[in-house]
């Protein structure tokens, strides 16, 4: 049995408990954080449109209209009208036959992973994905490989080595925690030649990248090229849901088999319409998508003014490497002092000795207080004793493998021709370093 004191105290001295932080007000750019006004700076809240009056005017409409809650699964008590007409108007914003809408990003990617993986199957993970997808994979009880971040020669060996049984691959398009973007017309190339399924994750891509805001597949002109697109309402879209888009063929085949869609009750009406007001706003005004292209580019410039590396991000999502849990914490609290919150991400979030400030952009910032932020996150790194200019360092460890290849003697028998970096099976063998949780 667990020893639950134990494990905190195990916790805490690595350096890796956590506890939340009391938020006043909405998740605006500023806020008052345990009674102190801050510059948020880690909100996904990206477009602004969670705390935007037309937003919340539409969510507490619904409430009065239809209720707080759905009341149970749509295949219980029925489809309302709201999740329809939000359904159609998420297929036709992704150009896409069908939306189906799920309670949340983690649902919508643990069900459609495990519905369309079985346990004689294998499945293609990006080592960086989300936590969802790692439990998706895990609850389809296939054999997962996964491979190196957006490595798509390791990918194509893996493919190889599945002899037939591959299934599917499934990426985040903008990786949450480093803000890059996965090489998709590469993935869906790949799979087309072995004829495999795919799923993207869009959470991070929904709302900032593309034309209007219809993703990173849009902007790669890829949209109707992927099985599953998953997208989040959590996020750019200002409320609380995620769905997934595809063909009504695939849609009809996740309401029969996705048990996070047949065993949770459906979105509630707040959230529904809340989503429904944030696609409006996004298609009356997708200027806001190039503010906060614009906000980020203009963090960006100035973090790496100041001697910060930020990695392959060309997004709104801008990590700051630190390499060691508590001295990203300590800046987390050097930061917080002097008025710029931006979260510290420790494992088992990101592999170990890849801690970090993680940063996300609005479109609601002031440009200025953005670079004046970047300033500000530079001294408080300096004054716990971190020069930003030795984060390139970190990252430079990042391209070693940071934990000796696993012994697996039936890959050793393969001969298997030299491979760019270490084969490996997810995620029972897989090291510590990939065996995320959260
Ligand atoms: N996918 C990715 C890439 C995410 O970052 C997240 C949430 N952080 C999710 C899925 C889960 O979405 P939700 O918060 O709606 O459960």
């Amino acid at each position: 049995m667990i020893e639950i004191e134990a494990r905190l105290d195990e916790l805490k001295a690595l350096g890796l408990h956590r506890r939340t932080r009391l938020v006043s007000g909405p998740q605006g750019p500023h806020v008052l954080l345990d009674g102190k006004p801050v510059l948020l700076l880690c909100s996904n809240n990206y477009l602004g449109l969670a705390d935007h009056p037309r937003v919340r005017e539409a969510a507490a409409d619904a409430a009065m209209r239809w209720g707080a809650g759905a009341g149970a699964s749509r295949l219980v008590s029925g489809t309302m009208t709201l999740h329809r007409r939000l359904e159609e108007r998420l297929a036709a914003f992704k150009r896409r036959e069908s939306a189906l809408l799920f309670g949340s990003g983690y649902l919508a990617n643990t069900g459609t992973i495990a519905a369309l993986a079985r346990p004689s199957d294998v499945i293609f993970s990006d080592e960086l994905n989300h936590a969802s997808i790692i439990d998706g994979c895990r609850l389809s009880r296939a054999d997962v490989f996964v491979y190196d971040h957006c490595d798509l020669e390791h990918l194509a060996w893996g493919i190889s080595q599945a002899e037939g049984r591959g299934a599917l691959i499934v990426t985040d398009s903008v990786f949450s925690m480093d803000g890059d973007v996965a090489p998709l017309a590469e993935i869906v190339e790949l799979a087309q030649q072995f004829g495999l399924r795919t799923v993207v994750d869009e959470a991070h891509g929904t709302g900032t990248l593309g034309p209007d805001g219809r993703g990173a597949l849009a902007e790669a002109g890829l949209e109707d090229q992927v099985d599953v697109v998953v997208g989040t309402l959590g996020k750019a879209l200002g409320s609380y849901g995620a769905f997934v888009a595809c063909d009504q063929q695939m849609a009809r085949y996740l309401v029969n088999v996705a048990r996070t869609f047949i065993f949770s009750t459906a979105p509630p009406p707040p959230a529904v319409a809340g989503a429904l007001a944030a696609l409006d706003l996004l298609q009356e005004r997708p200027r806001r998508v190039q503010k906060l292209a614009a906000n980020a580019g203009a963090l960006r410039d100035t973090l790496q003014e100041v001697g910060f590396d930020v990695g392959e991000s060309r997004t709104q999502i801008l990590p700051l490497l630190v390499g060691d849990a508590e001295l990203a914490m300590r800046i987390c609290e050097a930061a917080l002092a002097r008025g710029v919150f931006a979260q510290a991400i420790r494992p088992p979030t990101v592999p170990p000795m890849t801690s970090r400030l993680r940063l996300a952009v609005m479109a609601t910032h002031h440009e200025q207080e953005l670079r004046d932020a970047a300033r500000t996150l530079a001294a408080a790194a300096r004054a716990v004793g971190f020069e930003p200019r030795s984060a390139g360092a970190v990252a430079a460890d990042r391209d070693e493998p940071a934990i000796p290849a696993p012994e697996d003697p039936d890959l050793d028998m393969l001969a298997l021709p030299p491979l760019p970096r270490r084969p490996r099976v997810f995620d029972f063998e897989a090291p510590e370093s990939v065996r995320r949780a959260a």
